[in-house]
């Protein structure tokens, strides 16, 4: 069962990633999950047929498509039993590098990235003492006779042993120094295979999802002076594009899934008979679903208006974060319906219903807790005093 808007525009992009993921089923991702590994045919598949290059411009050898249309592959994938996490890094970070990297990295960069030939897959922002206080960061960054010099630690950064690239966020100037507590940070472009060798190490975290993600530690990594992106002090505002991108395509991804949970439950309920009718035939078997069904058509209404903003180049932190809030309880909501009411077979792993759980929990958390969004939402939205 597909659900669409009748004016739905992205019918073409939906049928043509549709099909590229039918060649990659359920036992496909049942069994890269199982084995924990990285589904690599599928992202080479994606990179190949010139997806993960939808955001580059066409001069550098993209599609020039915007993050509406990024939105809509990466939802495809989800719905089709996939999980865009082992590749969404490179759609939300290629803004970053496109509206504030210079035309030399542009250069440098993107052609590769859109022929395959390199994988801008990682974001560093977190770190184990600041948490969500992003500012409090302690990962500082030392010009040095023309050269920064990194130090620190992050958590959680995902992708970075199938990515060439990394966009880091470290600080400049300590938080002491600067007005502003969001001044004095800055991002670089990490050429990840160099720092491997020369002072970042990457320790893997296993976790409950396949999802393949590392603490890193560097001790005087040494980057060249033009891995700078933008203003030195100006990161936080930039790391900004990349973040309120990773929501709202999170947030598509969230709505893949909530269909995909939908879907999933409403053909095991047709078909599965107790007390000599089909389970779906009672209300307190079909409303939940309804429900969760009502919930993701409301966020996709959000999605859609961040997508708009954020491809007007106006602001819409508001917008990407209540998308992903909407979307990731949406999903989440489906998928307890979806494993509730496939009874004992939702745990089963050959029903893909765990598996799809597990990854869809995930985003409650990440990239941003449902509760910093609330606290967003009342501080900035609101006009509430700011709890902390
Ligand atoms: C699988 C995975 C992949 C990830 N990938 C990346 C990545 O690629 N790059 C990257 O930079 N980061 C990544 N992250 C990190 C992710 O963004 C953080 O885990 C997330 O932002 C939460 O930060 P934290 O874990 O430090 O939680 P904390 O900040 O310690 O917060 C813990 C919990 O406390 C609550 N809380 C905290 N502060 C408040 C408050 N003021 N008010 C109310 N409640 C509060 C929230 O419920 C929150 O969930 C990833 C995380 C996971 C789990």
């Amino acid at each position: 069962m597909r659900h669409h808007r009748p004016d739905d525009q992205y019918q073409e992009i939906r049928a043509a990633v549709r099909a590229l993921c039918a060649q990659f089923p359920d036992e496909y991702h049942r069994r890269i999950d199982e084995a924990r590994g990285y589904p690599e045919e599928f992202v080479d598949a994606l990179t190949k047929a010139g997806w993960m290059a939808a955001l580059i411009p066409e001069e550098y050898g993209g599609s020039g498509l915007g993050l509406t249309e990024a939105s809509v592959i990466m939802e495809e994938i989800n719905r089709a039993g996939g999980n865009s996490g082992a590749c969404h890094g490179q759609m939300y970070n290629m803004n970053t590098l496109i509206r504030h990297g210079s035309e030399q990295q542009r250069q440098k960069y993107l052609p590769k990235i859109a022929s395959g030939a390199l994988r801008l897959q990682s974001m560093g922002v977190t770190e184990p003492t600041s948490g969500t206080d992003t500012t409090k960061i302690r990962t500082t960054a030392v010009k040095k006779d023309g050269r920064w010099v990194i130090n620190g630690q992050k958590v959680w950064i995902s992708r970075v042993q199938h990515s060439d690239l990394m966009i880091l966020l470290a600080r400049t100037t300590p938080l002491a120094d600067v007005a502003k507590k969001t001044e004095g940070m800055s991002i670089f472009i990490v050429d990840i295979r160099e720092a491997m060798k020369s002072g970042m190490e990457v320790r893997p975290i296993l976790n409950m999802v396949n999802h393949e993600t590392n603490e890193l530690f560097f001790d005087n990594l040494e980057l060249p002076e033009d891995s700078l992106i933008g203003e030195e002090g100006e990161g936080f505002k930039y790391i900004l594009t990349g973040l309120n991108a990773e929501r709202t395509l999170i947030a598509a991804e969230c709505i893949g899934d909530g269909y995909w949970f939908t879907d999933r439950v409403v053909n095991y309920v047709k078909e599965r008979v107790v007390f000599g009718r089909p389970i779906g035939q009672n209300q307190g078997v079909q409303f939940p679903i309804a429900e969760a069904f009502i919930e993701i058509e409301a966020a996709d209404l959000m999605r859609y208006e961040a997508c708009r903003l954020y491809d007007a180049g106006l602001p819409c932190g508001a917008q990407a974060n209540m998308a992903k809030y909407l979307a990731a309880k949406a999903s989440w909501e489906a998928a307890n319906a979806c494993i509730q009411f496939h009874g004992g077979f939702g745990f089963a792993c050959e029903y893909d219903v765990e598996r799809k759980f597990r990854e869809t929990r995930l985003y409650q958390v990440a990239p941003i807790s449902t509760n910093l969004i609330l606290s967003y939402v009342a501080e900035h939205m609101l006009g509430l005093p700011r709890s902390f």
